[in-house]
């Protein structure tokens, strides 16, 4: 076998000029539900698209190189990739999750336990005793999101995978704020990473669609089987529009971060922003683990206003390079209210427990120019020091 090509090239060119009926540079998209076959019981490696297409399997191909897995199954959204590892559990089976993760991952957890499928215990993951006394309920899986959505709270991988597997349990990592380009779960002790393929991996805002990355490849086979039992495999047309879009994984990540480090920095001198969660601050409580565990921070930032909801109505309202709107990790800026977006779904007593406040606003740093950016948050904040408009008017 070949040696191994760095993930730069992986994401460029896997698959490029390997078209052996007319050559074509980019991967053709194979547009079909059904292959034919070439004679009585004699298929040709591809029969339904449900269970296996070309396009689909590259781009699972693709993802697997670049997370160091031995397989992947790419899946109809980043929801269903998370529910296809979950499809691992028996009823009583214990979830370890994040208390803070991702708003729809919490609701198909809560969702899945009310229906005795199995048990799930949220655990602040940041708090080692916390973890210690959830790992002696020998769970059968730890599913951890760093950073985390939306306070950026960074957990240390490798020590938490240690420590599941003196326990017994398997790994999962949402890898979706960072994508492999800037972290590689599998090798920090991982079994699974979990994409939502819709953020950067895809980048462009035009598809939903996720994917699972298994480190063993008897895990990837019984993933895929469970997929196409399940039909929650992708769509091709989605996968050959995801891996148009990772081909430019690596710069565009580089050039959001540097956005957002710029942002981050402006925000933290802001007078009317009460805190900033970047873990690319040296203030930061993730700084240091993330400074190793990571090879980039990210584009992802989170910051408290001062002023409650109505300071949050104001920004939301005066800001026009920011869209408010939900999702990230495509090459347009966005902000969004977890309190009643992302994270509307989880009750009030949840999301306090989470740490999310009602003047938490999040945004997902885009391609634009950081002067536009800076000039555009500057307005929105210059607002909010402003009194009130009268009503009417
Ligand atoms: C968006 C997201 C998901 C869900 O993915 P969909 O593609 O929207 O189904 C899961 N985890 C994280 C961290 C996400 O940001």
């Amino acid at each position: 076998m070949a040696k191994a090509k760095d993930p730069r090239t992986v994401a460029a060119s896997n698959g490029v000029a390997t078209d052996r009926t007319y050559g074509a540079v980019t991967p053709p998209l194979y547009l079909t539900s059904t292959f034919a076959f070439e004679g009585f019981e004699r298929g040709r490696g591809h029969e339904y698209t449900r269970t296996s297409n070309p396009t689909r399997d590259l781009l699972a191909d693709t993802l697997a190189r670049l997370e160091g897995g031995a397989g992947a199954v790419v899946t109809s959204s980043g929801m269903a990739a998370v529910d296809l590892v979950l499809s691992l559990l028996r009823p009583h089976d214990l979830v370890i999750a994040p208390h803070d993760c991702y708003g729809g991952t919490y609701r198909l957890l809560a969702a899945r336990r009310d229906r005795g499928q199995f048990d799930v215990s949220f655990v602040d993951q940041g708090d080692q005793t916390a973890l210690t006394t959830a790992l002696r309920r020998r769970p059968k899986l730890i599913l951890i999101e760093t950073p985390s959505n939306p306070l950026m709270r960074v957990v240390d991988i490798q020590a938490i995978a240690d420590h599941a597997k003196d326990a017994g349990a398997k790994v999962a990592v949402d890898n979706t704020f960072l994508s492999p380009a800037l972290q590689r779960p599998i090798a920090l002790g991982a079994d699974f990473v979990i994409h939502s393929t819709t953020k950067y991996l895809n980048g462009h805002s035009d598809v939903v669609g996720g994917a699972v990355v298994a480190a063993d490849r008897t895990d990837a086979e019984v993933l895929s089987a469970w997929a196409n039992i399940t039909g929650t495999t992708g769509a091709p047309f989605d996968a050959h529009l995801t891996l148009r879009g990772l081909r430019t994984l690596f710069p565009r990540v580089e050039c959001q971060q540097a956005n957002a480090m710029a942002v981050a920095q402006f925000l933290a001198r802001h007078p009317f922003v009460a805190a900033v969660h970047y873990p690319g601050l040296d203030s930061d409580p993730g700084h240091a683990i993330a400074s190793t565990q990571q090879d980039g921070f990210g584009a992802m930032l989170s910051f408290e206003l001062k002023g409650g909801i109505e300071a949050v109505r104001r920004f939301v309202e005066a800001v026009e390079v920011f869209t408010l709107a939900e999702s990230l990790g495509g090459v347009e800026s966005l902000v969004a209210h977890p309190m009643t977006m992302t994270h509307a779904g989880m009750e009030a007593e949840a999301r306090r427990a989470a740490g999310i406040s009602d003047s938490l606003v999040r945004l997902s740093i885009g391609l634009e120019a950081e002067a536009d950016l800076i000039a555009d948050l500057e307005r929105g904040l210059a607002v909010i020091g402003a009194p009130s408009k009268p009503k009417g008017g």
